[in-house]
């Protein structure tokens, strides 16, 4: 089995998903007392928080180039990065690196078109929606269209993630919110929609809509639980 090198902490809520995923994949393809091997680099969202608002991302691409290396250093085998948003940094980090860097897109486009679906609406942060490293990425590599909520929803989207689910906090009124916004991205001809944030899941599940969903944390999981066990 290889080991996977984590980076994480962004925020831990998501992280300690992508833990307990990927250890219920290896027991699932390996039964008994298996477990996965894990590397992780679990960073204070604190101060990552305050340099996305500074705009500071050169030197967030510092620290998780750091990070991406310490975990190669002490042995694993593929970098993930454990959030959609630190995507951005995602060509500078593998930069540093000799093993490969797993992308949160690259895994979530791929389960996209093997559904077969030609346009689907993203949620995320606003540097997720609104930049051009994710949307872009999905679009050029895989010829998938992304559209994303207006300025208004996008907002809405935002402040619910930093202010709710990445303190732990699921509300039922921000779940109604989400609801409305994936109905949104539905009319507009979105025929799924990326839960383009790692702590949307704990918001937002299938069961919640008709809207087929891509979230980003189990999809960028099983990838993990695959390339350790291929
Ligand atoms: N975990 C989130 C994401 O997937 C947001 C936190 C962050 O900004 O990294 O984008």
């Amino acid at each position: 089995m290889k080991t996977l090198g984590l980076i994480g902490g962004m925020s831990w809520e998501s992280t300690q998903t992508y833990y307990q995923l990927i250890n219920q994949g290896i027991k699932a393809q390996l039964g008994g007392l298996h477990s996965a091997k894990i590397a992780l680099q679990s960073l204070d969202f604190a101060g990552i928080a305050q340099l996305q608002k500074d705009g500071d991302w050169d030197a967030m691409a510092q620290m998780l180039g750091e990070a991406a290396e310490r975990l190669e250093k002490s042995g694993a085998d593929v970098v993930m990065i454990c959030t959609n948003t630190m995507h951005k940094m995602a060509p500078e980090i593998a930069a540093r690196l000799s093993v490969p860097l797993l992308h949160i897109a690259d895994t979530t486009a791929a389960a996209i078109a093997s559904q077969g679906l030609k346009k689907v609406g993203l949620l995320g942060t606003a540097f997720t929606m609104e930049q051009d490293f994710y949307r872009g990425h999905i679009q050029d590599n895989f010829g998938i269209e992304v559209v994303i909520p207006n300025a208004a929803d996008r907002d809405v989207v935002h402040q619910i993630i930093y202010g709710e689910l990445c303190l732990g906090q699921v509300n039922a009124s921000s779940r109604d919110e989400y609801l409305r916004i994936i109905d949104s991205l539905a009319a507009q001809g979105a025929e799924g929609v990326i839960l383009g944030c790692t702590e949307i899941g704990m918001l937002i599940k299938q069961k919640d809509t008709e809207v087929p969903l891509f979230d980003t944390t189990p999809i960028h999981a099983a990838a993990a639980v695959e390339f350790a066990l291929a």
